[in-house]
């Protein structure tokens, strides 16, 4: 389980980002990322735009200042340089036309060559317009002061250089006058001298203005290089940067997203997803922490459900068995003692029965919560079925005794809580419970082992009277699970041939055979001969006295049927014993008469033994029980009699025919004065009752010689004959128990009886 807190912006694993980060993946995350991505697109088409823009502007001003260069500064120079020439083309004109070709000296001869003259004035002529010209065309661009001054001062030497020397030069020529040519050839020489600084200076300034204008030029374009350059490099940062931001901005919290699938899917349902900004991330994540919630919801339900009691809400079985098995798995180390409280409440049932299952519930939540009170952690408490309460005991002290008394203790505690007084709708309730107490160890033993060992406690501790507890006691234990072998040995016994039938002759008092006592032998292969004073309880608590006491009646029905057709057994009546539950069937009548019938036994011998517990349970029905079968001609016999208590007037109501004296009193009533005052008390008063009696369990002459006395008339022992099989008792039958003996001779421990008192 993580208690990282899970923020789109500090993703699970990763240490918080910087403030600055956090910042802008705060500031991001307030936009969506279509917005996002759509301003960093028109970002960087607008800084694609500038540096375009930049780039434009710088050229388009290198351009201007090479047209500067060109147009302004390098034209005009051409013409002040034509201009230039121009006028010395003037001087060399005149002087061609002064030098006669051939003739060395022209100014002695005095003469012009008049067309030399002519053309000299033509092309002198010609020279000056396009001078004009020239100087009209420089003259109109604009100048700043200094080249307006030169060009002042130069325009003066011109229309000095015009007036005074090149047109009375042209004039001279024209009118072929050497000596006036010659002259003013010497003055237009002068003044062209004259002029020529100052158009000199005119393009010297031009000049300096061109290479200052192309040096303008040249700087601006190295700035707008490194401007570009630079703007390029800055915004590429930046868009670089804002990029790597959002790019950022969309990745993490997707891994963000991306961690907490991971985990959710990992069932750890546990993290702290905080949520910031509007994104579709942010949107994706609260979504998801939504899903997270119902989830862990509904694993709380799920947990709850599988390992709670949704009443009480204590822990259920299925947790307290992982806590036992953790203390059983305890390290090697641990010596500490472990105890397991088993509480069963004393006669819920009869909450639920007579308040309702709504007030029983209500009374469960109530003892939950007073156990809850009194069990304090490490301890731990349990709800494993409807009224029953586990306590787990944990780190008890390592020596036996006071591990014990604190178990003790902490059961008496608990008694103590149920026994206050509980408030229900319709009544206060003082409960009680009955708590099974068993100590462990780690290791050595099962949780099943645990719990039942628990549960044998508690029982004993209900056996004792409730309102108690009990520790295990392992004799018990062994007791039980000897019980619950038969049981399950007893299940299989009818159909694997394993019960048999022994016949103990019951005699009269001329010591002719009456009679016989059917008794159930139980032959198992691994457990031998399992007397039925052990297995019919069993076979009682469970049920299985119902096939079997059926089995018991055919079969002796059958041997009645079988005697009634042998001439020395015709007259014998037979016993059979009834328990309780057989005898409380509601088919049971009909189960005798079928019994009967089928084997064509005579209804008059059969004798059915009833006890006195049995019968007394519920007299009218036993009563309505036994006449019915009475009306058909079966005896009863009360069992074991004087045991039981019975009280006379119960016993006149019962179609009864034999009262059996209990061995008990018979054992020692040649000694005993009490027992052979009970013994003729019993049959004193079935005389009265008009009942036989017969004496069970006659080992000895002298019991048989005091029972006479006491005037018995029937007896019943080994003194008489063992009980055995069907077909040792017919061989003795036809042999010497068919002649009455003349004296009594105690009967052999194994072999069956032959030889009668
Ligand atoms: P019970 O009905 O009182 O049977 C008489 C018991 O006394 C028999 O024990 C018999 O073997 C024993 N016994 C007879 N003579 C003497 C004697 O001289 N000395 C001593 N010490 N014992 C003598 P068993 O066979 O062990 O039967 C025990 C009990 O089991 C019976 O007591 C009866 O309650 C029950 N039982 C036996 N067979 C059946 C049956 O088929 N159905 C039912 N429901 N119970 C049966
Ligand atoms: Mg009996
Ligand atoms: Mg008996």
């Amino acid at each position: 389980m993580s208690d990282d807190p899970l923020v789109w912006a500090t993703p699970a694993g990763t240490p918080s980002l910087g403030a600055a980060q956090g910042l802008g993946h705060r500031l991001f995350s307030r936009f969506r990322i279509g917005t996002r991505l759509a301003a960093m697109m028109a970002l960087a088409a607008l800084v694609s735009a500038l540096l375009a823009t930049m780039g434009v502007r710088g050229l388009a001003a290198a351009n201007e200042s090479l047209r500067m260069v060109y147009e302004t500064r390098m034209k005009p120079v051409r013409n002040l340089d034509q201009v230039a020439h121009l006028m010395l083309s003037n001087q060399l004109q005149l002087q061609l036309a002064l030098a006669r070709p051939g003739d060395s000296d022209l100014t002695e001869r005095g003469a012009l060559s008049p067309e030399l003259a002519r053309q000299a004035a033509r092309a002198i002529e010609s020279n000056m317009l396009e001078i004009d010209r020239l100087w009209e065309e420089y003259s109109r661009a604009p100048k700043e002061q200094t080249e307006t001054d030169l060009a002042e001062r130069f325009a003066h030497e011109r229309a000095v250089y015009l007036s005074a020397g090149v047109k009375p030069a042209i004039a001279a020529l024209r009118s072929l006058e050497h000596h006036s040519a010659q002259r003013m050839a010497g003055t237009v020489h002068r003044l062209y001298e004259r002029a020529r600084p100052e158009i000199q200076a005119l393009i010297n300034h031009q000049f300096e203005q061109a290479h200052a204008a192309y040096e303008a030029g040249v700087r601006r374009h190295a700035l707008t290089l490194q401007l570009s350059l630079g703007a390029l490099i800055v915004s590429m940062l930046v868009l670089g940067f804002l990029g790597a931001m959002l790019i950022r901005s969309i990745v993490r919290p997707l891994q963000a997203v991306g961690t907490v699938f991971r985990r959710i899917s990992a069932g750890q349902l546990d993290s702290h997803i905080v949520v910031e900004g509007k994104d579709e991330v942010s949107t994706l994540l609260f979504e998801l922490r939504a899903m997270q919630r119902r989830l862990l919801t509904n694993e709380k339900a799920i947990y709850d459900l599988a390992f709670f009691d949704p009443l009480t809400h204590l822990p259920n079985r299925r947790l307290l068995r992982e806590r036992i098995q953790n203390t059983l798995d305890a390290g090697a180390d641990d010596a500490a003692h472990r105890a397991l409280l088993l509480i069963d409440l004393d006669n819920f049932k009869n909450i639920n029965d007579t308040l309702g299952h709504q007030v029983g519930d209500q009374y469960l939540v109530e003892i939950a919560r007073r156990f809850s009170a009194i069990v304090r952690p490490p301890h731990s408490v349990a709800r494993i079925g409807g009224d029953e309460f586990v306590v787990l005991l944990d780190h008890l002290p390592a020596a036996e005794a006071p591990a014990l008394a604190r178990a003790q203790a902490m059961a008496q505690e608990l008694l103590d809580g149920i026994a206050r007084p509980c408030e229900l709708p319709g009544q206060v309730h003082h409960g009680s419970a009955s708590i099974g107490i068993c100590l462990f160890r780690r290791g050595g033993t099962t949780i099943h082992e645990l719990l039942k060992r628990a549960d044998t406690a508690m029982y004993q501790a209900k056996n004792a009277g409730r309102n108690a507890y009990r520790l295990f006691d392992p004799a018990l234990q062994a007791e039980l699970e000897t019980r619950a072998a038969l049981q399950a040995a007893l299940r299989e016994a009818i159909g694997a041939d394993q019960l048999a039938l022994d016949f103990q002759v019951q005699v009269g008092l001329d010591g002719h055979a009456v009679g016989a006592e059917v008794l159930l032998r139980w032959h198992h292969p691994v457990h031998g001969s399992v007397p039925p004073a052990q297995f019919i309880p069993i076979a009682e608590s469970c049920g299985l006295i119902l096939p079997i006491g059926q089995w018991v009646l055919q079969q002796a029905c059958a041997q009645l049927g079988a005697w009634a057709a042998a001439p020395h057994a015709r007259h014998l009546d037979l016993a059979v014993n009834v328990s309780a539950r057989q005898f409380r069937s509601p088919d049971f009548v009909a189960q005798v008469r079928e019994a009967l019938a089928q084997a064509g036994a005579p209804p008059e011998r059969l004798v059915l033994e009833l006890t006195e517990s049995l019968v007394l349970d519920d007299v009218a029905d036993a009563v309505d029980r036994m006449q019915a079968l009475s009306r058909h001609g079966v005896r009863f016999a009360l069992d074991d009699f004087g045991t039981g208590y019975s009280s006379l007037a119960q016993l006149k109501h019962l179609p009864l025919h034999q009262l059996k004296i209990d061995r008990s009193f018979v054992r020692d009533i040649v000694h005993d004065r009490g027992d052979a005052a009970i013994v003729q008390t019993i049959i004193g008063m079935a005389a009265n009752l008009g009942l036989c009696v017969i004496a069970e369990g006659v080992e000895t002459p002298a019991q048989h010689q005091t029972l006479r006395r006491l005037a018995c008339t029937a007896f019943q022992g080994y003194w008489f004959g063992r009980p055995q099989s069907a077909a040792q008792f017919e061989q003795w039958l036809a042999g010497a128990g068919a002649a009455p003996p003349t004296s009594p001779t105690p009967s052999e421990p194994t072999d069956a009886t032959t030889t009668l008192p």
